[in-house]
């Protein structure tokens, strides 16, 4: 009764805005920071022009879980979405965080810690408080580019997927490794975050194209029965999505770009029609609206919980795009 307890006191979903602060480019160009931040709210502060070119100012004002603005550190960002989830995990609850906004708004580095330092406190609750009771800790870490699956911890294999008969969703070929030491964890992240797609044009264009999925699955075997196959408890994804302005990409000059953009702009879709069935519980869940949602099938059926981190540029440049990335956020809320 305790442990139901604890499940049923963390939310649902909840969505959190991350402002980062200007960057060198934006101040060499005297860009301005439009985003006003209070603990749960935000105001943006778009400059329009008149027919006769004369400028004035709209206010857009938002509510969220929470706002975190630019002197927040990757720690509280930590504390303030992920850590609340993972003494949940292994109660039998699958949760998902994702990282939504623009290109350069800074979804990776918001993202990149987080699987490690949930990762130590999962190590940590395993060896004390769950200690002896046949606990392991497996990582994953996968991307969905184009709307096809490759594995990022074994030099991008091809991955395909299968639906088991209990609706478990099974990624046929992908390398799970099972750890126990951060040390271990931190290697796997950096191998699979160097092995994003990258293309020829710099790091940030490619991987901008594709989402990236990392998952901590919790296993535990049976009665202590070492000898069979261990089963899924729990199972906590992190995912870097692609940059939210990629879906717009679609009437570009070149038709890889412009299927890319389709089928990302399909997937984002999708997601938020996902999260949005998760708050009535008897809801149908559209998840094979796109390869994204269809991955994530069994983190959106039973005992689930979300975390969607929006990021947002303060700069005034990039005005139409943070406000379709709050407009976004809100809608999933
Ligand atoms: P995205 O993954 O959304 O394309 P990145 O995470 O790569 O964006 O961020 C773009 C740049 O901004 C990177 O150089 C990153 O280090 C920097 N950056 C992003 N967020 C912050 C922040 N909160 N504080 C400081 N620098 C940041
Ligand atoms: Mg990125």
């Amino acid at each position: 009764a305790v442990d139901k307890e604890k499940v049923n006191s963390v939310a649902k979903i909840k969505v959190v805005v991350r402002k980062r602060p200007l960057n060198k480019k934006e101040l060499a160009k005297n860009e301005e920071d439009i985003i006003e931040t209070l603990s749960n709210s935000l105001v943006v502060h778009e400059t329009k022009l008149k027919v006769d070119l004369t400028e004035y100012m709209e206010k857009h004002e938002f509510v969220f879980d929470a706002v975190l603005n630019e002197e927040v550190s990757n720690d509280e960002v930590y504390r303030e979405t992920v850590e609340p989830i993972v003494p949940i995990i292994f109660q039998r609850t699958k949760a998902t965080c994702f990282a939504y906004g623009q290109t350069g708004s800074g979804k990776t580095y918001t993202m990149k810690p987080l699987p490690l330092k949930a990762s130590r406190d999962i190590l940590r609750l395993m060896h004390h408080t769950y200690r002896n009771q046949g606990f392991h800790l497996f990582v994953s870490f996968f991307e969905i580019y184009g709307g096809k699956l490759y594995d990022l911890l074994s030099d991008r294999k091809k991955l395909c997927m299968r639906e088991d008969g209990k609706q478990q969703v099974c990624i046929v070929g992908l390398q799970e490794f099972r750890v126990s030491d951060v040390e271990t964890i931190k290697e796997l992240i950096e191998k699979g975050n160097a092995t994003r797609s990258t293309g020829t044009t710099g790091a940030n264009e490619e991987s901008s194209r594709s989402h990236a999925i990392l998952q901590l699955a919790i296993k535990r075997s049976v009665d202590g029965k070492e000898s069979k196959p261990p089963r899924v408890v729990g199972k906590l994804s992190f995912i870097d999505l692609a940059g939210s302005e990629r879906g717009a990409d679609t009437t570009d000059n070149d038709k890889q770009t412009r299927m890319e953009g389709a089928e990302i702009n399909k997937s984002l879709l999708a997601l938020k029609e996902c999260i949005r069935a998760l708050d009535n519980d008897h809801g149908h869940i559209p998840f094979r609206g796109s390869k994204l949602t269809e991955v994530l099938r069994d983190s959106f059926m039973g005992n689930s919980r979300t975390v969607m981190i929006s990021c947002i540029s303060p700069s005034s440049g990039s005005c139409e795009h943070t406000l379709n990335t709050l407009r976004y956020a809100d809608r999933v809320k």
